[in-house]
């Protein structure tokens, strides 16, 4: 385990809101509905454009005090630069990728990843952005599909739903060598698991959605930048940005192009939300790990289950690349029954899981992958990235590990 590499105490998420100055001594930040903001003198407001007059808000869709409390949470968690919320997880891939890539750039990405993020590179080919999809376990896939017009790499630290695991630092290290920006999507593990600026990352993404917000109760995404990656080694960056702080320019384009002008924002109370959940966030991943561990060990000896996908297991096929880099192996586990015609009746017994999409709950929720999620996939796509038709997706919540094990065990007794 990468002790050294640890997120930030606890104490940090829970003082951060206060430690950055609140009016009245509130603890929290309060949840700001302005759209406008005003000012008595002309020149403050003519800052406020030209970036001069700091900490500053012009009108809402590019962020208010309450997103800005929060981006300032989720830049001290992954220990980065800085960080721009997003209306969701999808909005803020989305605007990673259309304001970064032109026509004629190459992505390569892992081969396994969320199916929307994988839906979402059919759009990009559409604009004549190629992507490769490589079994990015391997640094040398990476390597042999790197083209000169390769401006991105993209993996997801634990793939959904199949919990593959990239290569990470050997990745990092390739990109650095070829001064290619790294993206990583961390909403499995969180920071609290894993920092992607320890292996290079320069670019984070989280869907804030899940780990990070934790109750199922709003939706968000954000995109950190680590600091790690020149952005005057990126050709993409327009000449208006380029008088800025170099650090800047890749936060500065994604904010203005991603924010301002494609609107996926952050409301407020979303932003409130999400901000209290992850106070626990650490507390609830320790545990939903251990449970999860906890399950894919029962399930793995299970004379109905065939296969467990779980990186902390032994037969997990990248369980040392998860061991070196993870501080626990999360809340995503799935499982494939020896009989999948059994499997619709088997979930239909559980009493505390709840067969629902969605991630990253307080409560467990599973869904058979290939029949929901990967439906409009189809068949060669779940070939390709190893979906079976039984195949089941569980995130674990917080119930107690031995009532999660007594239902599953009733389920597929
Ligand atoms: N990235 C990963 C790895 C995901 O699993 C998901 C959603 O499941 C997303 C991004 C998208 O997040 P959101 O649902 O907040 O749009």
């Amino acid at each position: 385990m990468a002790d050294d590499k640890r997120p930030p105490p606890v104490s940090a998420t829970l003082h951060s809101d206060r430690r950055g100055g609140v009016e009245h001594g509130a603890i929290h930040k309060p949840i700001h509905t302005s759209v406008q903001y005003g000012y008595e003198r002309t020149e403050d407001l003519i800052g406020v454009f030209q970036g001069t007059l700091k900490n500053s808000f012009s009108y809402a869709r590019q962020g208010t005090p309450t997103t800005a409390a929060l981006e300032a949470k989720l830049t001290q968690l992954e220990q980065g630069l800085g960080s721009i919320c997003f209306s969701s997880g999808m909005a803020a891939l989305s605007a990673v990728f259309l304001t970064l890539l032109r026509a004629g750039d190459h992505v390569v990405s892992s081969h396994f990843v969320f199916g929307n993020t994988n839906s979402l590179f059919g759009t990009l080919a559409g604009l004549g952005v190629a992507v490769d999809k490589v079994d990015a376990g391997s640094v040398d896939r990476v390597r042999d599909a790197l083209r000169p017009q390769t401006r991105m790499v993209f993996v997801e630290t634990i793939a959904n739903p199949g919990t593959q695991v990239p290569d990470l630092e050997a990745i990092g290290a390739l990109c650095r060598e070829r001064g290619l920006l790294y993206v990583v999507d961390n909403t499995i593990t969180s920071p609290a698991l894993f920092q992607p600026r320890s292996v290079g990352a320069g670019l984070v993404v989280n869907s804030l959605t899940k780990t990070i917000a934790g109750h199922g109760a709003a939706l968000g995404g954000a995109v950190t930048d680590t600091g790690e990656f020149d952005w005057q080694a990126y050709p993409n960056i327009a000449a208006s940005y380029r008088g800025l702080d170099p650090r800047q320019w890749g936060l500065q384009q994604i904010r203005k192009k991603g924010l301002r002008d494609m609107g996926g924002t952050l409301a407020p109370e979303q932003a409130h939300r999400i901000s209290l959940g992850a106070e626990t966030l650490a507390l609830r991943v320790a545990q939903t790990s251990a449970t999860a561990l906890a399950l894919a060990r029962f399930l793995e000896v299970h004379a109905a289950v065939a296969r467990v996908h779980y990186p902390m297991l032994a037969s997990h096929p990248q369980h040392a690349l998860a061991t070196k880099h993870f501080q626990a192996g999360s809340w995503l586990l799935a499982f494939e029954l020896r009989d999948s015609s059994r499997m619709p009746a088997a979930l239909d017994r559980l009493q505390l899981a709840i067969k629902a999409t969605g991630l990253g709950d307080n409560r467990t929720l599973v869904i058979p992958v290939a029949p929901t999620i990967y439906w409009e996939a189809g068949p060669v796509v779940r070939a390709e990235m190893g979906i079976a038709d039984g195949l089941v997706r569980v995130s674990v919540g917080l119930e107690a590990a031995d009532e999660l094990i007594a239902d599953f065990g009733q389920a597929l007794a």
